[in-house]
């Protein structure tokens, strides 16, 4: 698909919505033609982000709201995953691999290292008492041009 488009979704921070957060994402990005590892990487960076901003930025209250916005522009997947939960009081620090706050509910603290070994680009907004949102971006190999 040549150009640009854009999807925005919000639902409430259930546990029950990552798994159709993660497949509501990967349909849109299947506009871009990703390979079965390129759609796996998608998905799950996806349930990364929203089970954060579930368990960390709501404390597992299920009545609040999660956002995601795509946007493909040429070859790139533009995500963003946004709460208006706690925020993160060092987003480097959180960005540490083996980093977890919440240690005690078995949390191993890779979710961000995965998204970072997932996508091109990671950056983290926070502010605290206000919220999150995470950006990452991902360019999908065009296949097409293996046949060109
Ligand atoms: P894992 O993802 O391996 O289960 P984790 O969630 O603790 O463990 P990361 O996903 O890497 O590890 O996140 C690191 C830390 O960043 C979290 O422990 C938490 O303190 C903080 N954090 C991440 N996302 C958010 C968020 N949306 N709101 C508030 N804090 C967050
Ligand atoms: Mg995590």
């Amino acid at each position: 698909m040549a150009g640009s488009n854009f999807m925005k979704l919000s639902f409430a921070s259930r546990s029950e919505n990552e798994a159709f957060a993660r497949v509501a994402v990967a349909s849109f990005a299947s506009q871009l033609d990703p390979d079965m590892n390129e759609l796996t990487d998608i998905k799950t960076v996806v349930s990364e982000a929203v089970t954060n901003s579930i368990i960390h930025g709501y404390n597992n209250r299920s009545d609040c709201t999660v956002t995601i916005t795509a946007r493909i522009e040429d070859e790139t997947l533009y995500l963003t995953v946004e709460d208006q939960g706690e925020g993160i009081a060092d987003p480097e620090q959180a960005r540490q691999p083996l980093f977890t706050s919440k240690p005690e509910l078995e949390r191993s603290g890779m979710g961000f290292t995965i998204m970072e070994n997932f996508m091109d680009r990671v950056e983290i907004e926070t502010e605290i008492g206000k919220g999150t949102m995470v950006r990452m971006t991902k360019r999908i190999e065009s296949k097409k041009a293996l046949y060109n």
